[in-house]
């Protein structure tokens, strides 16, 4: 009858004075062991991302939005971690390998979902069409294609004025309202280079 009590309060006793058999999960992490493979949340590397928007495309929650801010020329992709389930895909398709990698960080705890910290983004900046306006890509994007097709680069306009757009002084025209003959030799959009080169719309 009292041999379970005295047990229990032998027990009682130990555990007060050990260690707990708890963590301080999520404060202290050093007793969280993950395997090699963990798929924990994506982080974009802003020198290796070169804004192609690929990882927003395969994303199959829809976690990446693409922002594009034609005014400050800017594109912005974002990561809703509310919305990651942490799957891979993004880090397995970026067409630069490195852009966007999954962490080992799992813990999420906003009481806000729109809280920063549920937000994942980087900024590169934007090529826009010196006759409309209209979105052409990254510039860090046009770059990338630039360096993989070698020397053949040179016989897009585009390609070849953002090239030499890094040696001169000289930055892309404002967006007109008409295209002009000139515009030959202008950064312009898939639209309005067929416009200038097979409508002949002068
Ligand atoms: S890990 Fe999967 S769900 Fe999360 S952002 Fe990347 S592609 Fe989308
Ligand atoms: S380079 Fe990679 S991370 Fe950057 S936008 Fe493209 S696919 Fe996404």
């Amino acid at each position: 009858m009292w041999l379970p009590k005295i047990r229990e309060l032998k027990e009682a006793l130990g555990s007060l004075f050990s260690a707990p058999y708890t963590t301080k999960f999520p404060k202290d992490m050093s007793a969280v062991d993950l395997p090699d493979g963990f798929r924990g949340f994506p982080r974009y590397d802003a020198s290796a991302c070169v804004g192609c928007g690929t990882c927003a495309q395969v994303c199959p929650t829809r976690a990446i939005d693409v922002i594009d801010n034609t005014k400050k020329k800017i594109r912005t992709l974002r990561v809703n971690y509310n919305q990651c389930m942490n799957c891979g895909q993004c880090e397995e398709k970026c067409i630069t390998k490195t852009g966007i990698t999954l962490t080992k960080e799992f813990t999420l705890v906003v009481t806000d979902l729109s809280d920063s910290s549920a937000f994942e983004s980087v900024e590169k900046e934007l090529a826009v069409c010196e006759v409309c306006g209209a979105v052409i890509g990254c510039k860090d994007h046009l770059a990338w294609i630039k360096d993989r097709l070698g020397a053949k680069a040179y016989a897009h306009p585009n390609l070849l004025l953002w090239t030499q757009e890094q040696f001169s002084q000289s930055g892309p025209a404002e967006v007109k309202d008409r295209i002009r003959r000139e515009d030959q030799i202008k950064m312009v959009c898939a639209k309005c280079r067929y416009r200038i080169v097979v409508a002949d719309e002068f």
